[in-house]
């Protein structure tokens, strides 16, 4: 018999979710002049020979790593699974169109579930305007799992990608950050406090907010079309999934430039400052750190400040510094400290 040859392995934990993307983007470049971005950015450009971009964004959610079913309900599931999808397109400054939802399901669902995962899709479909299209239904052993693909346009001159900005640039983003992820801890606290004892009520008063940013966050298309309305075209965009540390240096790393963020600028809900307070965690990692909030962080040249202060949801947390300065956060003590992307850790 022969001996079996020791066959290197590698662990997906030592590449991160980063390096195995781009590892694999490596190994496919795009064939066709009309595939004008492929992998790397929130959604793929595809030109159709008119005067728009198509997108094509997808993201798949997975029970037990994505989400707890014990608290959240599907039909906000439902929506979710949408709304994150609308944000990758409004995160290429583009209008969301269609989408497909593709299911994984086992036996232990009922038509009652599915029915309630799609009045969420459909009050997504509502909200931001868009047509199921199609997809696809399979079984799996236990879990749930959700991937959609939605498909956008953009108009071509009007195109933002995560590369693109230059030194001296502002950065801004679109709403409050820390909320989702403190909402998240409130519920992960109260399903410990459940299962500890199932006759406890769960105690979520005056979290209202950060539950919502957590449960039902909203992709925000309205700053698509408010920046439109401005005369704004940002010279980068990225929506926030993964945390807001994380999206700037995906933002500094394509465009080749460093960033410094003022902590005092940085948005925060009192409620999710509190929050932080109360779960002994720094309120800046909630907001650095701490994802899901699906807000838009981009940035817009010098001479647009004053078109963008005229919008009181668009904050000012920084500005494009040279590469060599690296990326960093002036804190309200007045140091200098450098923003290490967490993001998650999937593997
Ligand atoms: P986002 O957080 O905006 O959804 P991701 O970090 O998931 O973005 O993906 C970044 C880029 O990598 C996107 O262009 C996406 O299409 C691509 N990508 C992610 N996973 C894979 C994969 N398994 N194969 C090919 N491309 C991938
Ligand atoms: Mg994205």
């Amino acid at each position: 018999m022969q001996k079996k040859t020791e066959q290197q392995r590698t662990e997906l934990k030592d590449l991160g979710e980063f390096g195995l993307i781009q590892r694999i983007q490596q190994q496919f470049p795009t064939k066709h002049p009309e595939s004008v971005l492929g992998i790397g950015d929130d959604a793929a450009v595809i030109d159709t020979g008119t005067d728009h971009y198509t997108l094509v964004s997808t993201d798949m959610l997975v029970e037990g790593i994505h989400f707890d079913l014990s608290y959240v309900p599907l039909k906000h599931l439902g929506y979710k699974a949408v709304a994150a999808n609308v944000s990758d397109i409004a995160a290429m400054n583009g209008t969301p169109k269609q989408f497909t939802v593709s299911l994984g399901l086992s036996n232990r669902f009922p038509l009652e579930a599915i029915d309630e995962l799609y009045a969420g899709i459909k009050h997504a479909c509502n909200n931001y305007k868009i047509d199921l299209i199609g997809g696809d239904t399979t079984s799996t052993r236990a879990g749930l799992v959700i991937s959609i693909t939605a498909i956008g346009e953009v108009k071509k001159e009007e195109i933002v990608y995560r590369k693109g900005c230059k030194e001296n640039e502002l950065i801004c983003v679109s709403g409050d950050l820390g909320g989702a992820y403190m909402g998240l801890q409130v519920l992960e606290r109260e399903k410990q406090v459940f299962m500890a004892n199932p006759d406890m009520q769960p105690e979520l008063d005056g979290k209202d907010y950060i539950v919502r940013r957590q449960l039902k966050p909203e992709a925000r298309t309205d700053m698509i079309y408010e920046l439109r309305d401005l005369g704004v075209v940002p010279t980068s965009m990225i929506d926030i999934s993964d945390g807001l540390a994380s999206e700037l240096m995906h933002i500094c790393s394509q465009s080749g430039v460093g960033a410094i963020l003022y902590e005092e600028h940085l948005p925060i809900a009192k409620v999710t400052y509190d929050t932080s307070v109360e779960f002994n965690i720094d309120p800046t990692t909630s907001i650095l750190n701490g994802g899901e909030d699906y807000e838009l962080l981009f940035t817009v040249k010098q001479e647009d400040y004053d078109k963008i202060k005229k919008n009181a949801e668009i904050i000012e947390i920084g500005y494009v510094l040279p590469k060599e300065k690296g990326v960093v956060l002036k804190t309200k003590g007045e140091q200098i400290v450098p923003i290490t992307a967490q993001g998650w850790k999937h593997f």
